[in-house]
């Protein structure tokens, strides 16, 4: 007897780039979030911490060369950090092209065909066939 054979999950509206960008439970949407973001995010909420730690400095002249200090220290943190699949969606700016919201499609799985979640997309597909 013939294998019966699923029918494509493309017109989902989930399906990106041959990924299921639907939401399972938060644990796999953590473990599915951009490391690069989530390194960034860390980086900012640390500087963020110290710059509002300055207003225990009582002196306006030493809070102003402090700030400036962290500041710059943010940027050369944020500057080394780097992800090995990361892959620039334009020519400048720092959005990678595996970027899904908050998630790397990468991490995500692979859309399988047509499943009990399918959800008909409504808008000009651009993001149904899987780019190299
Ligand atoms: S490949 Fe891109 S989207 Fe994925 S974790 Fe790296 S930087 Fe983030
Ligand atoms: S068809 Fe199912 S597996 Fe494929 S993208 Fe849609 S919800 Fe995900």
């Amino acid at each position: 007897m013939a294998e019966l054979q699923r029918l494509g999950g493309q017109n989902c509206a989930y399906f990106t780039r041959g990924r299921c960008t639907r939401t399972v439970s938060p644990e796999a949407s953590q473990a599915a979030r951009c490391t690069l973001l989530e390194q960034r995010r860390k980086v900012g909420a640390a500087t963020m911490d110290r710059l509002d730690r300055l207003k225990n400095l009582a002196d306006e002249g030493d809070r102003e060369v402090a700030r400036r200090h962290v500041i710059q220290k943010n940027l050369e943190q944020i500057t080394r950090l780097s992800c090995p699949r990361y892959v620039p969606k334009a020519a400048v700016g720092p959005l990678c092209r595996h970027q899904h919201l908050v998630s790397c499609l990468l991490l995500l799985p692979h859309c399988r065909g047509r499943c009990e979640h399918y959800l008909r997309r409504h808008d000009p597909a651009d993001k149904r066939e899987p780019k190299p």
